[in-house]
């Protein structure tokens, strides 16, 4: 059975290696030693000022828009994971959609200022599948409007954007470590932050609020990543490059061998150094994607419908209309893409493809 993606499973002596300190030290949660040593190996490689690791992709949406929502309306994108949505309306606040640019698939930006009120407090936007949203853009409306900008980068782990981390644009940046994603911890997260002030709110929200045993800052949340999940972290770290590597040939594959004239791809934004996190194709109609899904399931092969349906018609929130979003979702399909994934199966699913479009 092929699935659009495996974990990546690393040599299960290095896991153990990394759990046997966790019994030694007889520490399982609470930033411990393998926590540490994860957030510092993490935050040299993506080279961002500042990391705090937490327990899974969704809890630092809720705290970001806990300290910068306000209760107030979210500018966001209908085509992200059901995640981004949710995350808004747990906390309080009232989503508002903005279509997407047709080929970047990311925010429109140039639509963002029209769905500004007196009540919009923020803005949150994901860098879909690791392509980077129009950062210049949506920084100069929030600076003209003093909004605060906050990106769900789950998809974006290494991506870099003009030189720099993606995690490095916005007020904050989360990311997702979950077992489906890049890199993983099993379940697990990360929030990013530039500024200090933010980073102290960030750190002691994701920790109940603790200031010390006693005493505390504020409002929190638990948060934390575990030792056993770091351990997993610690475990896959040494295969980031290989993974990345290996996700790439496997894009060129496709590149090079899919039917493009019958066929749209992810078009990337320039200047971005992409992590090949997920392959989409755009078919040209939504018939055409459920012929091509059921042969490939005859085939015992399972891409995924990412990411359908288009967030603003969930069943929770009152019907908007998204054009562009929900023509994409409709006909968006992500192919199989992990490490290990063969040359014949590859082989397999272009032809299925090629011969059902
Ligand atoms: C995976 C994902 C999340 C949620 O991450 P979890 O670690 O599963 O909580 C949030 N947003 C997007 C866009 C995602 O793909």
């Amino acid at each position: 059975m092929i699935n659009v993606t495996k974990t990546f499973l690393p040599p299960i002596e290095e896991y153990h290696n990394h759990l046997q300190r966790a019994w030694d030290n007889q520490w399982l949660t609470n930033r411990g030693e393998l926590v540490l040593e994860l957030e510092a190996k993490l935050k040299n490689y993506l080279s961002v000022p500042n990391i705090i690791a937490t327990n899974n992709g969704t809890i630092p949406l809720q705290i970001a828009l806990k300290l910068l929502g306000n209760g107030g309306e979210i500018i966001t994108t209908p085509f992200s994971y059901v995640a981004t949505t949710a995350a808004i309306v747990w906390e309080n606040c009232t989503p508002v959609f903005v279509d997407i640019h047709p080929e970047y698939l990311t925010i429109d930006e140039t639509k963002i200022e029209e769905a500004i009120t007196p009540k919009t407090t923020a803005i949150l936007a994901t860098h879909v599948f690791g392509n980077p949203c129009n950062v210049a853009a949506v920084e100069v409306i929030a600076k003209k409007y003093n909004l605060k900008v906050i990106y769900d980068a789950a998809h974006a782990f290494g991506v870099t954007y003009n030189g720099k981390s993606i995690f490095e644009y916005g007020d904050i940046s989360t990311c997702s470590f979950h077992a489906t994603k890049l890199f993983h911890t099993g379940e697990g997260g990360a929030m990013f932050t530039n500024d200090s002030d933010l980073q102290h709110k960030m750190f002691y929200s994701h920790n109940f609020g603790h200031k010390d045993q006693l005493q505390f800052y504020g409002l929190g949340i638990n948060g934390k990543i575990s030792e056993l999940q770091a351990a997993m972290g610690l475990s896959v770290f040494p295969f980031i490059d290989f993974i990345i590597d290996e996700r790439k040939k496997i894009v060129n594959y496709y590149n090079q061998n899919l039917n493009f004239s019958k066929l749209k791809g992810l078009k990337l934004r320039k200047d971005v150094e992409w992590n090949y996190s997920y392959f989409p194709v755009i078919f040209e109609s939504e018939n055409k994607l459920l012929r091509v899904q059921k042969k490939m399931n005859e085939n015992e092969i399972f891409p995924r419908r990412y990411f359908y349906p288009s967030l603003n018609t969930l069943p929770y929130l009152e019907k908007v209309k998204m054009e562009i979003s929900e023509e994409i979702s409709v006909k968006i399909l992500c192919l199989p893409l992990y490490v290990g994934l063969s040359e014949v199966d590859l082989n397999k699913i272009v032809e299925l493809i090629n011969e059902n479009i």
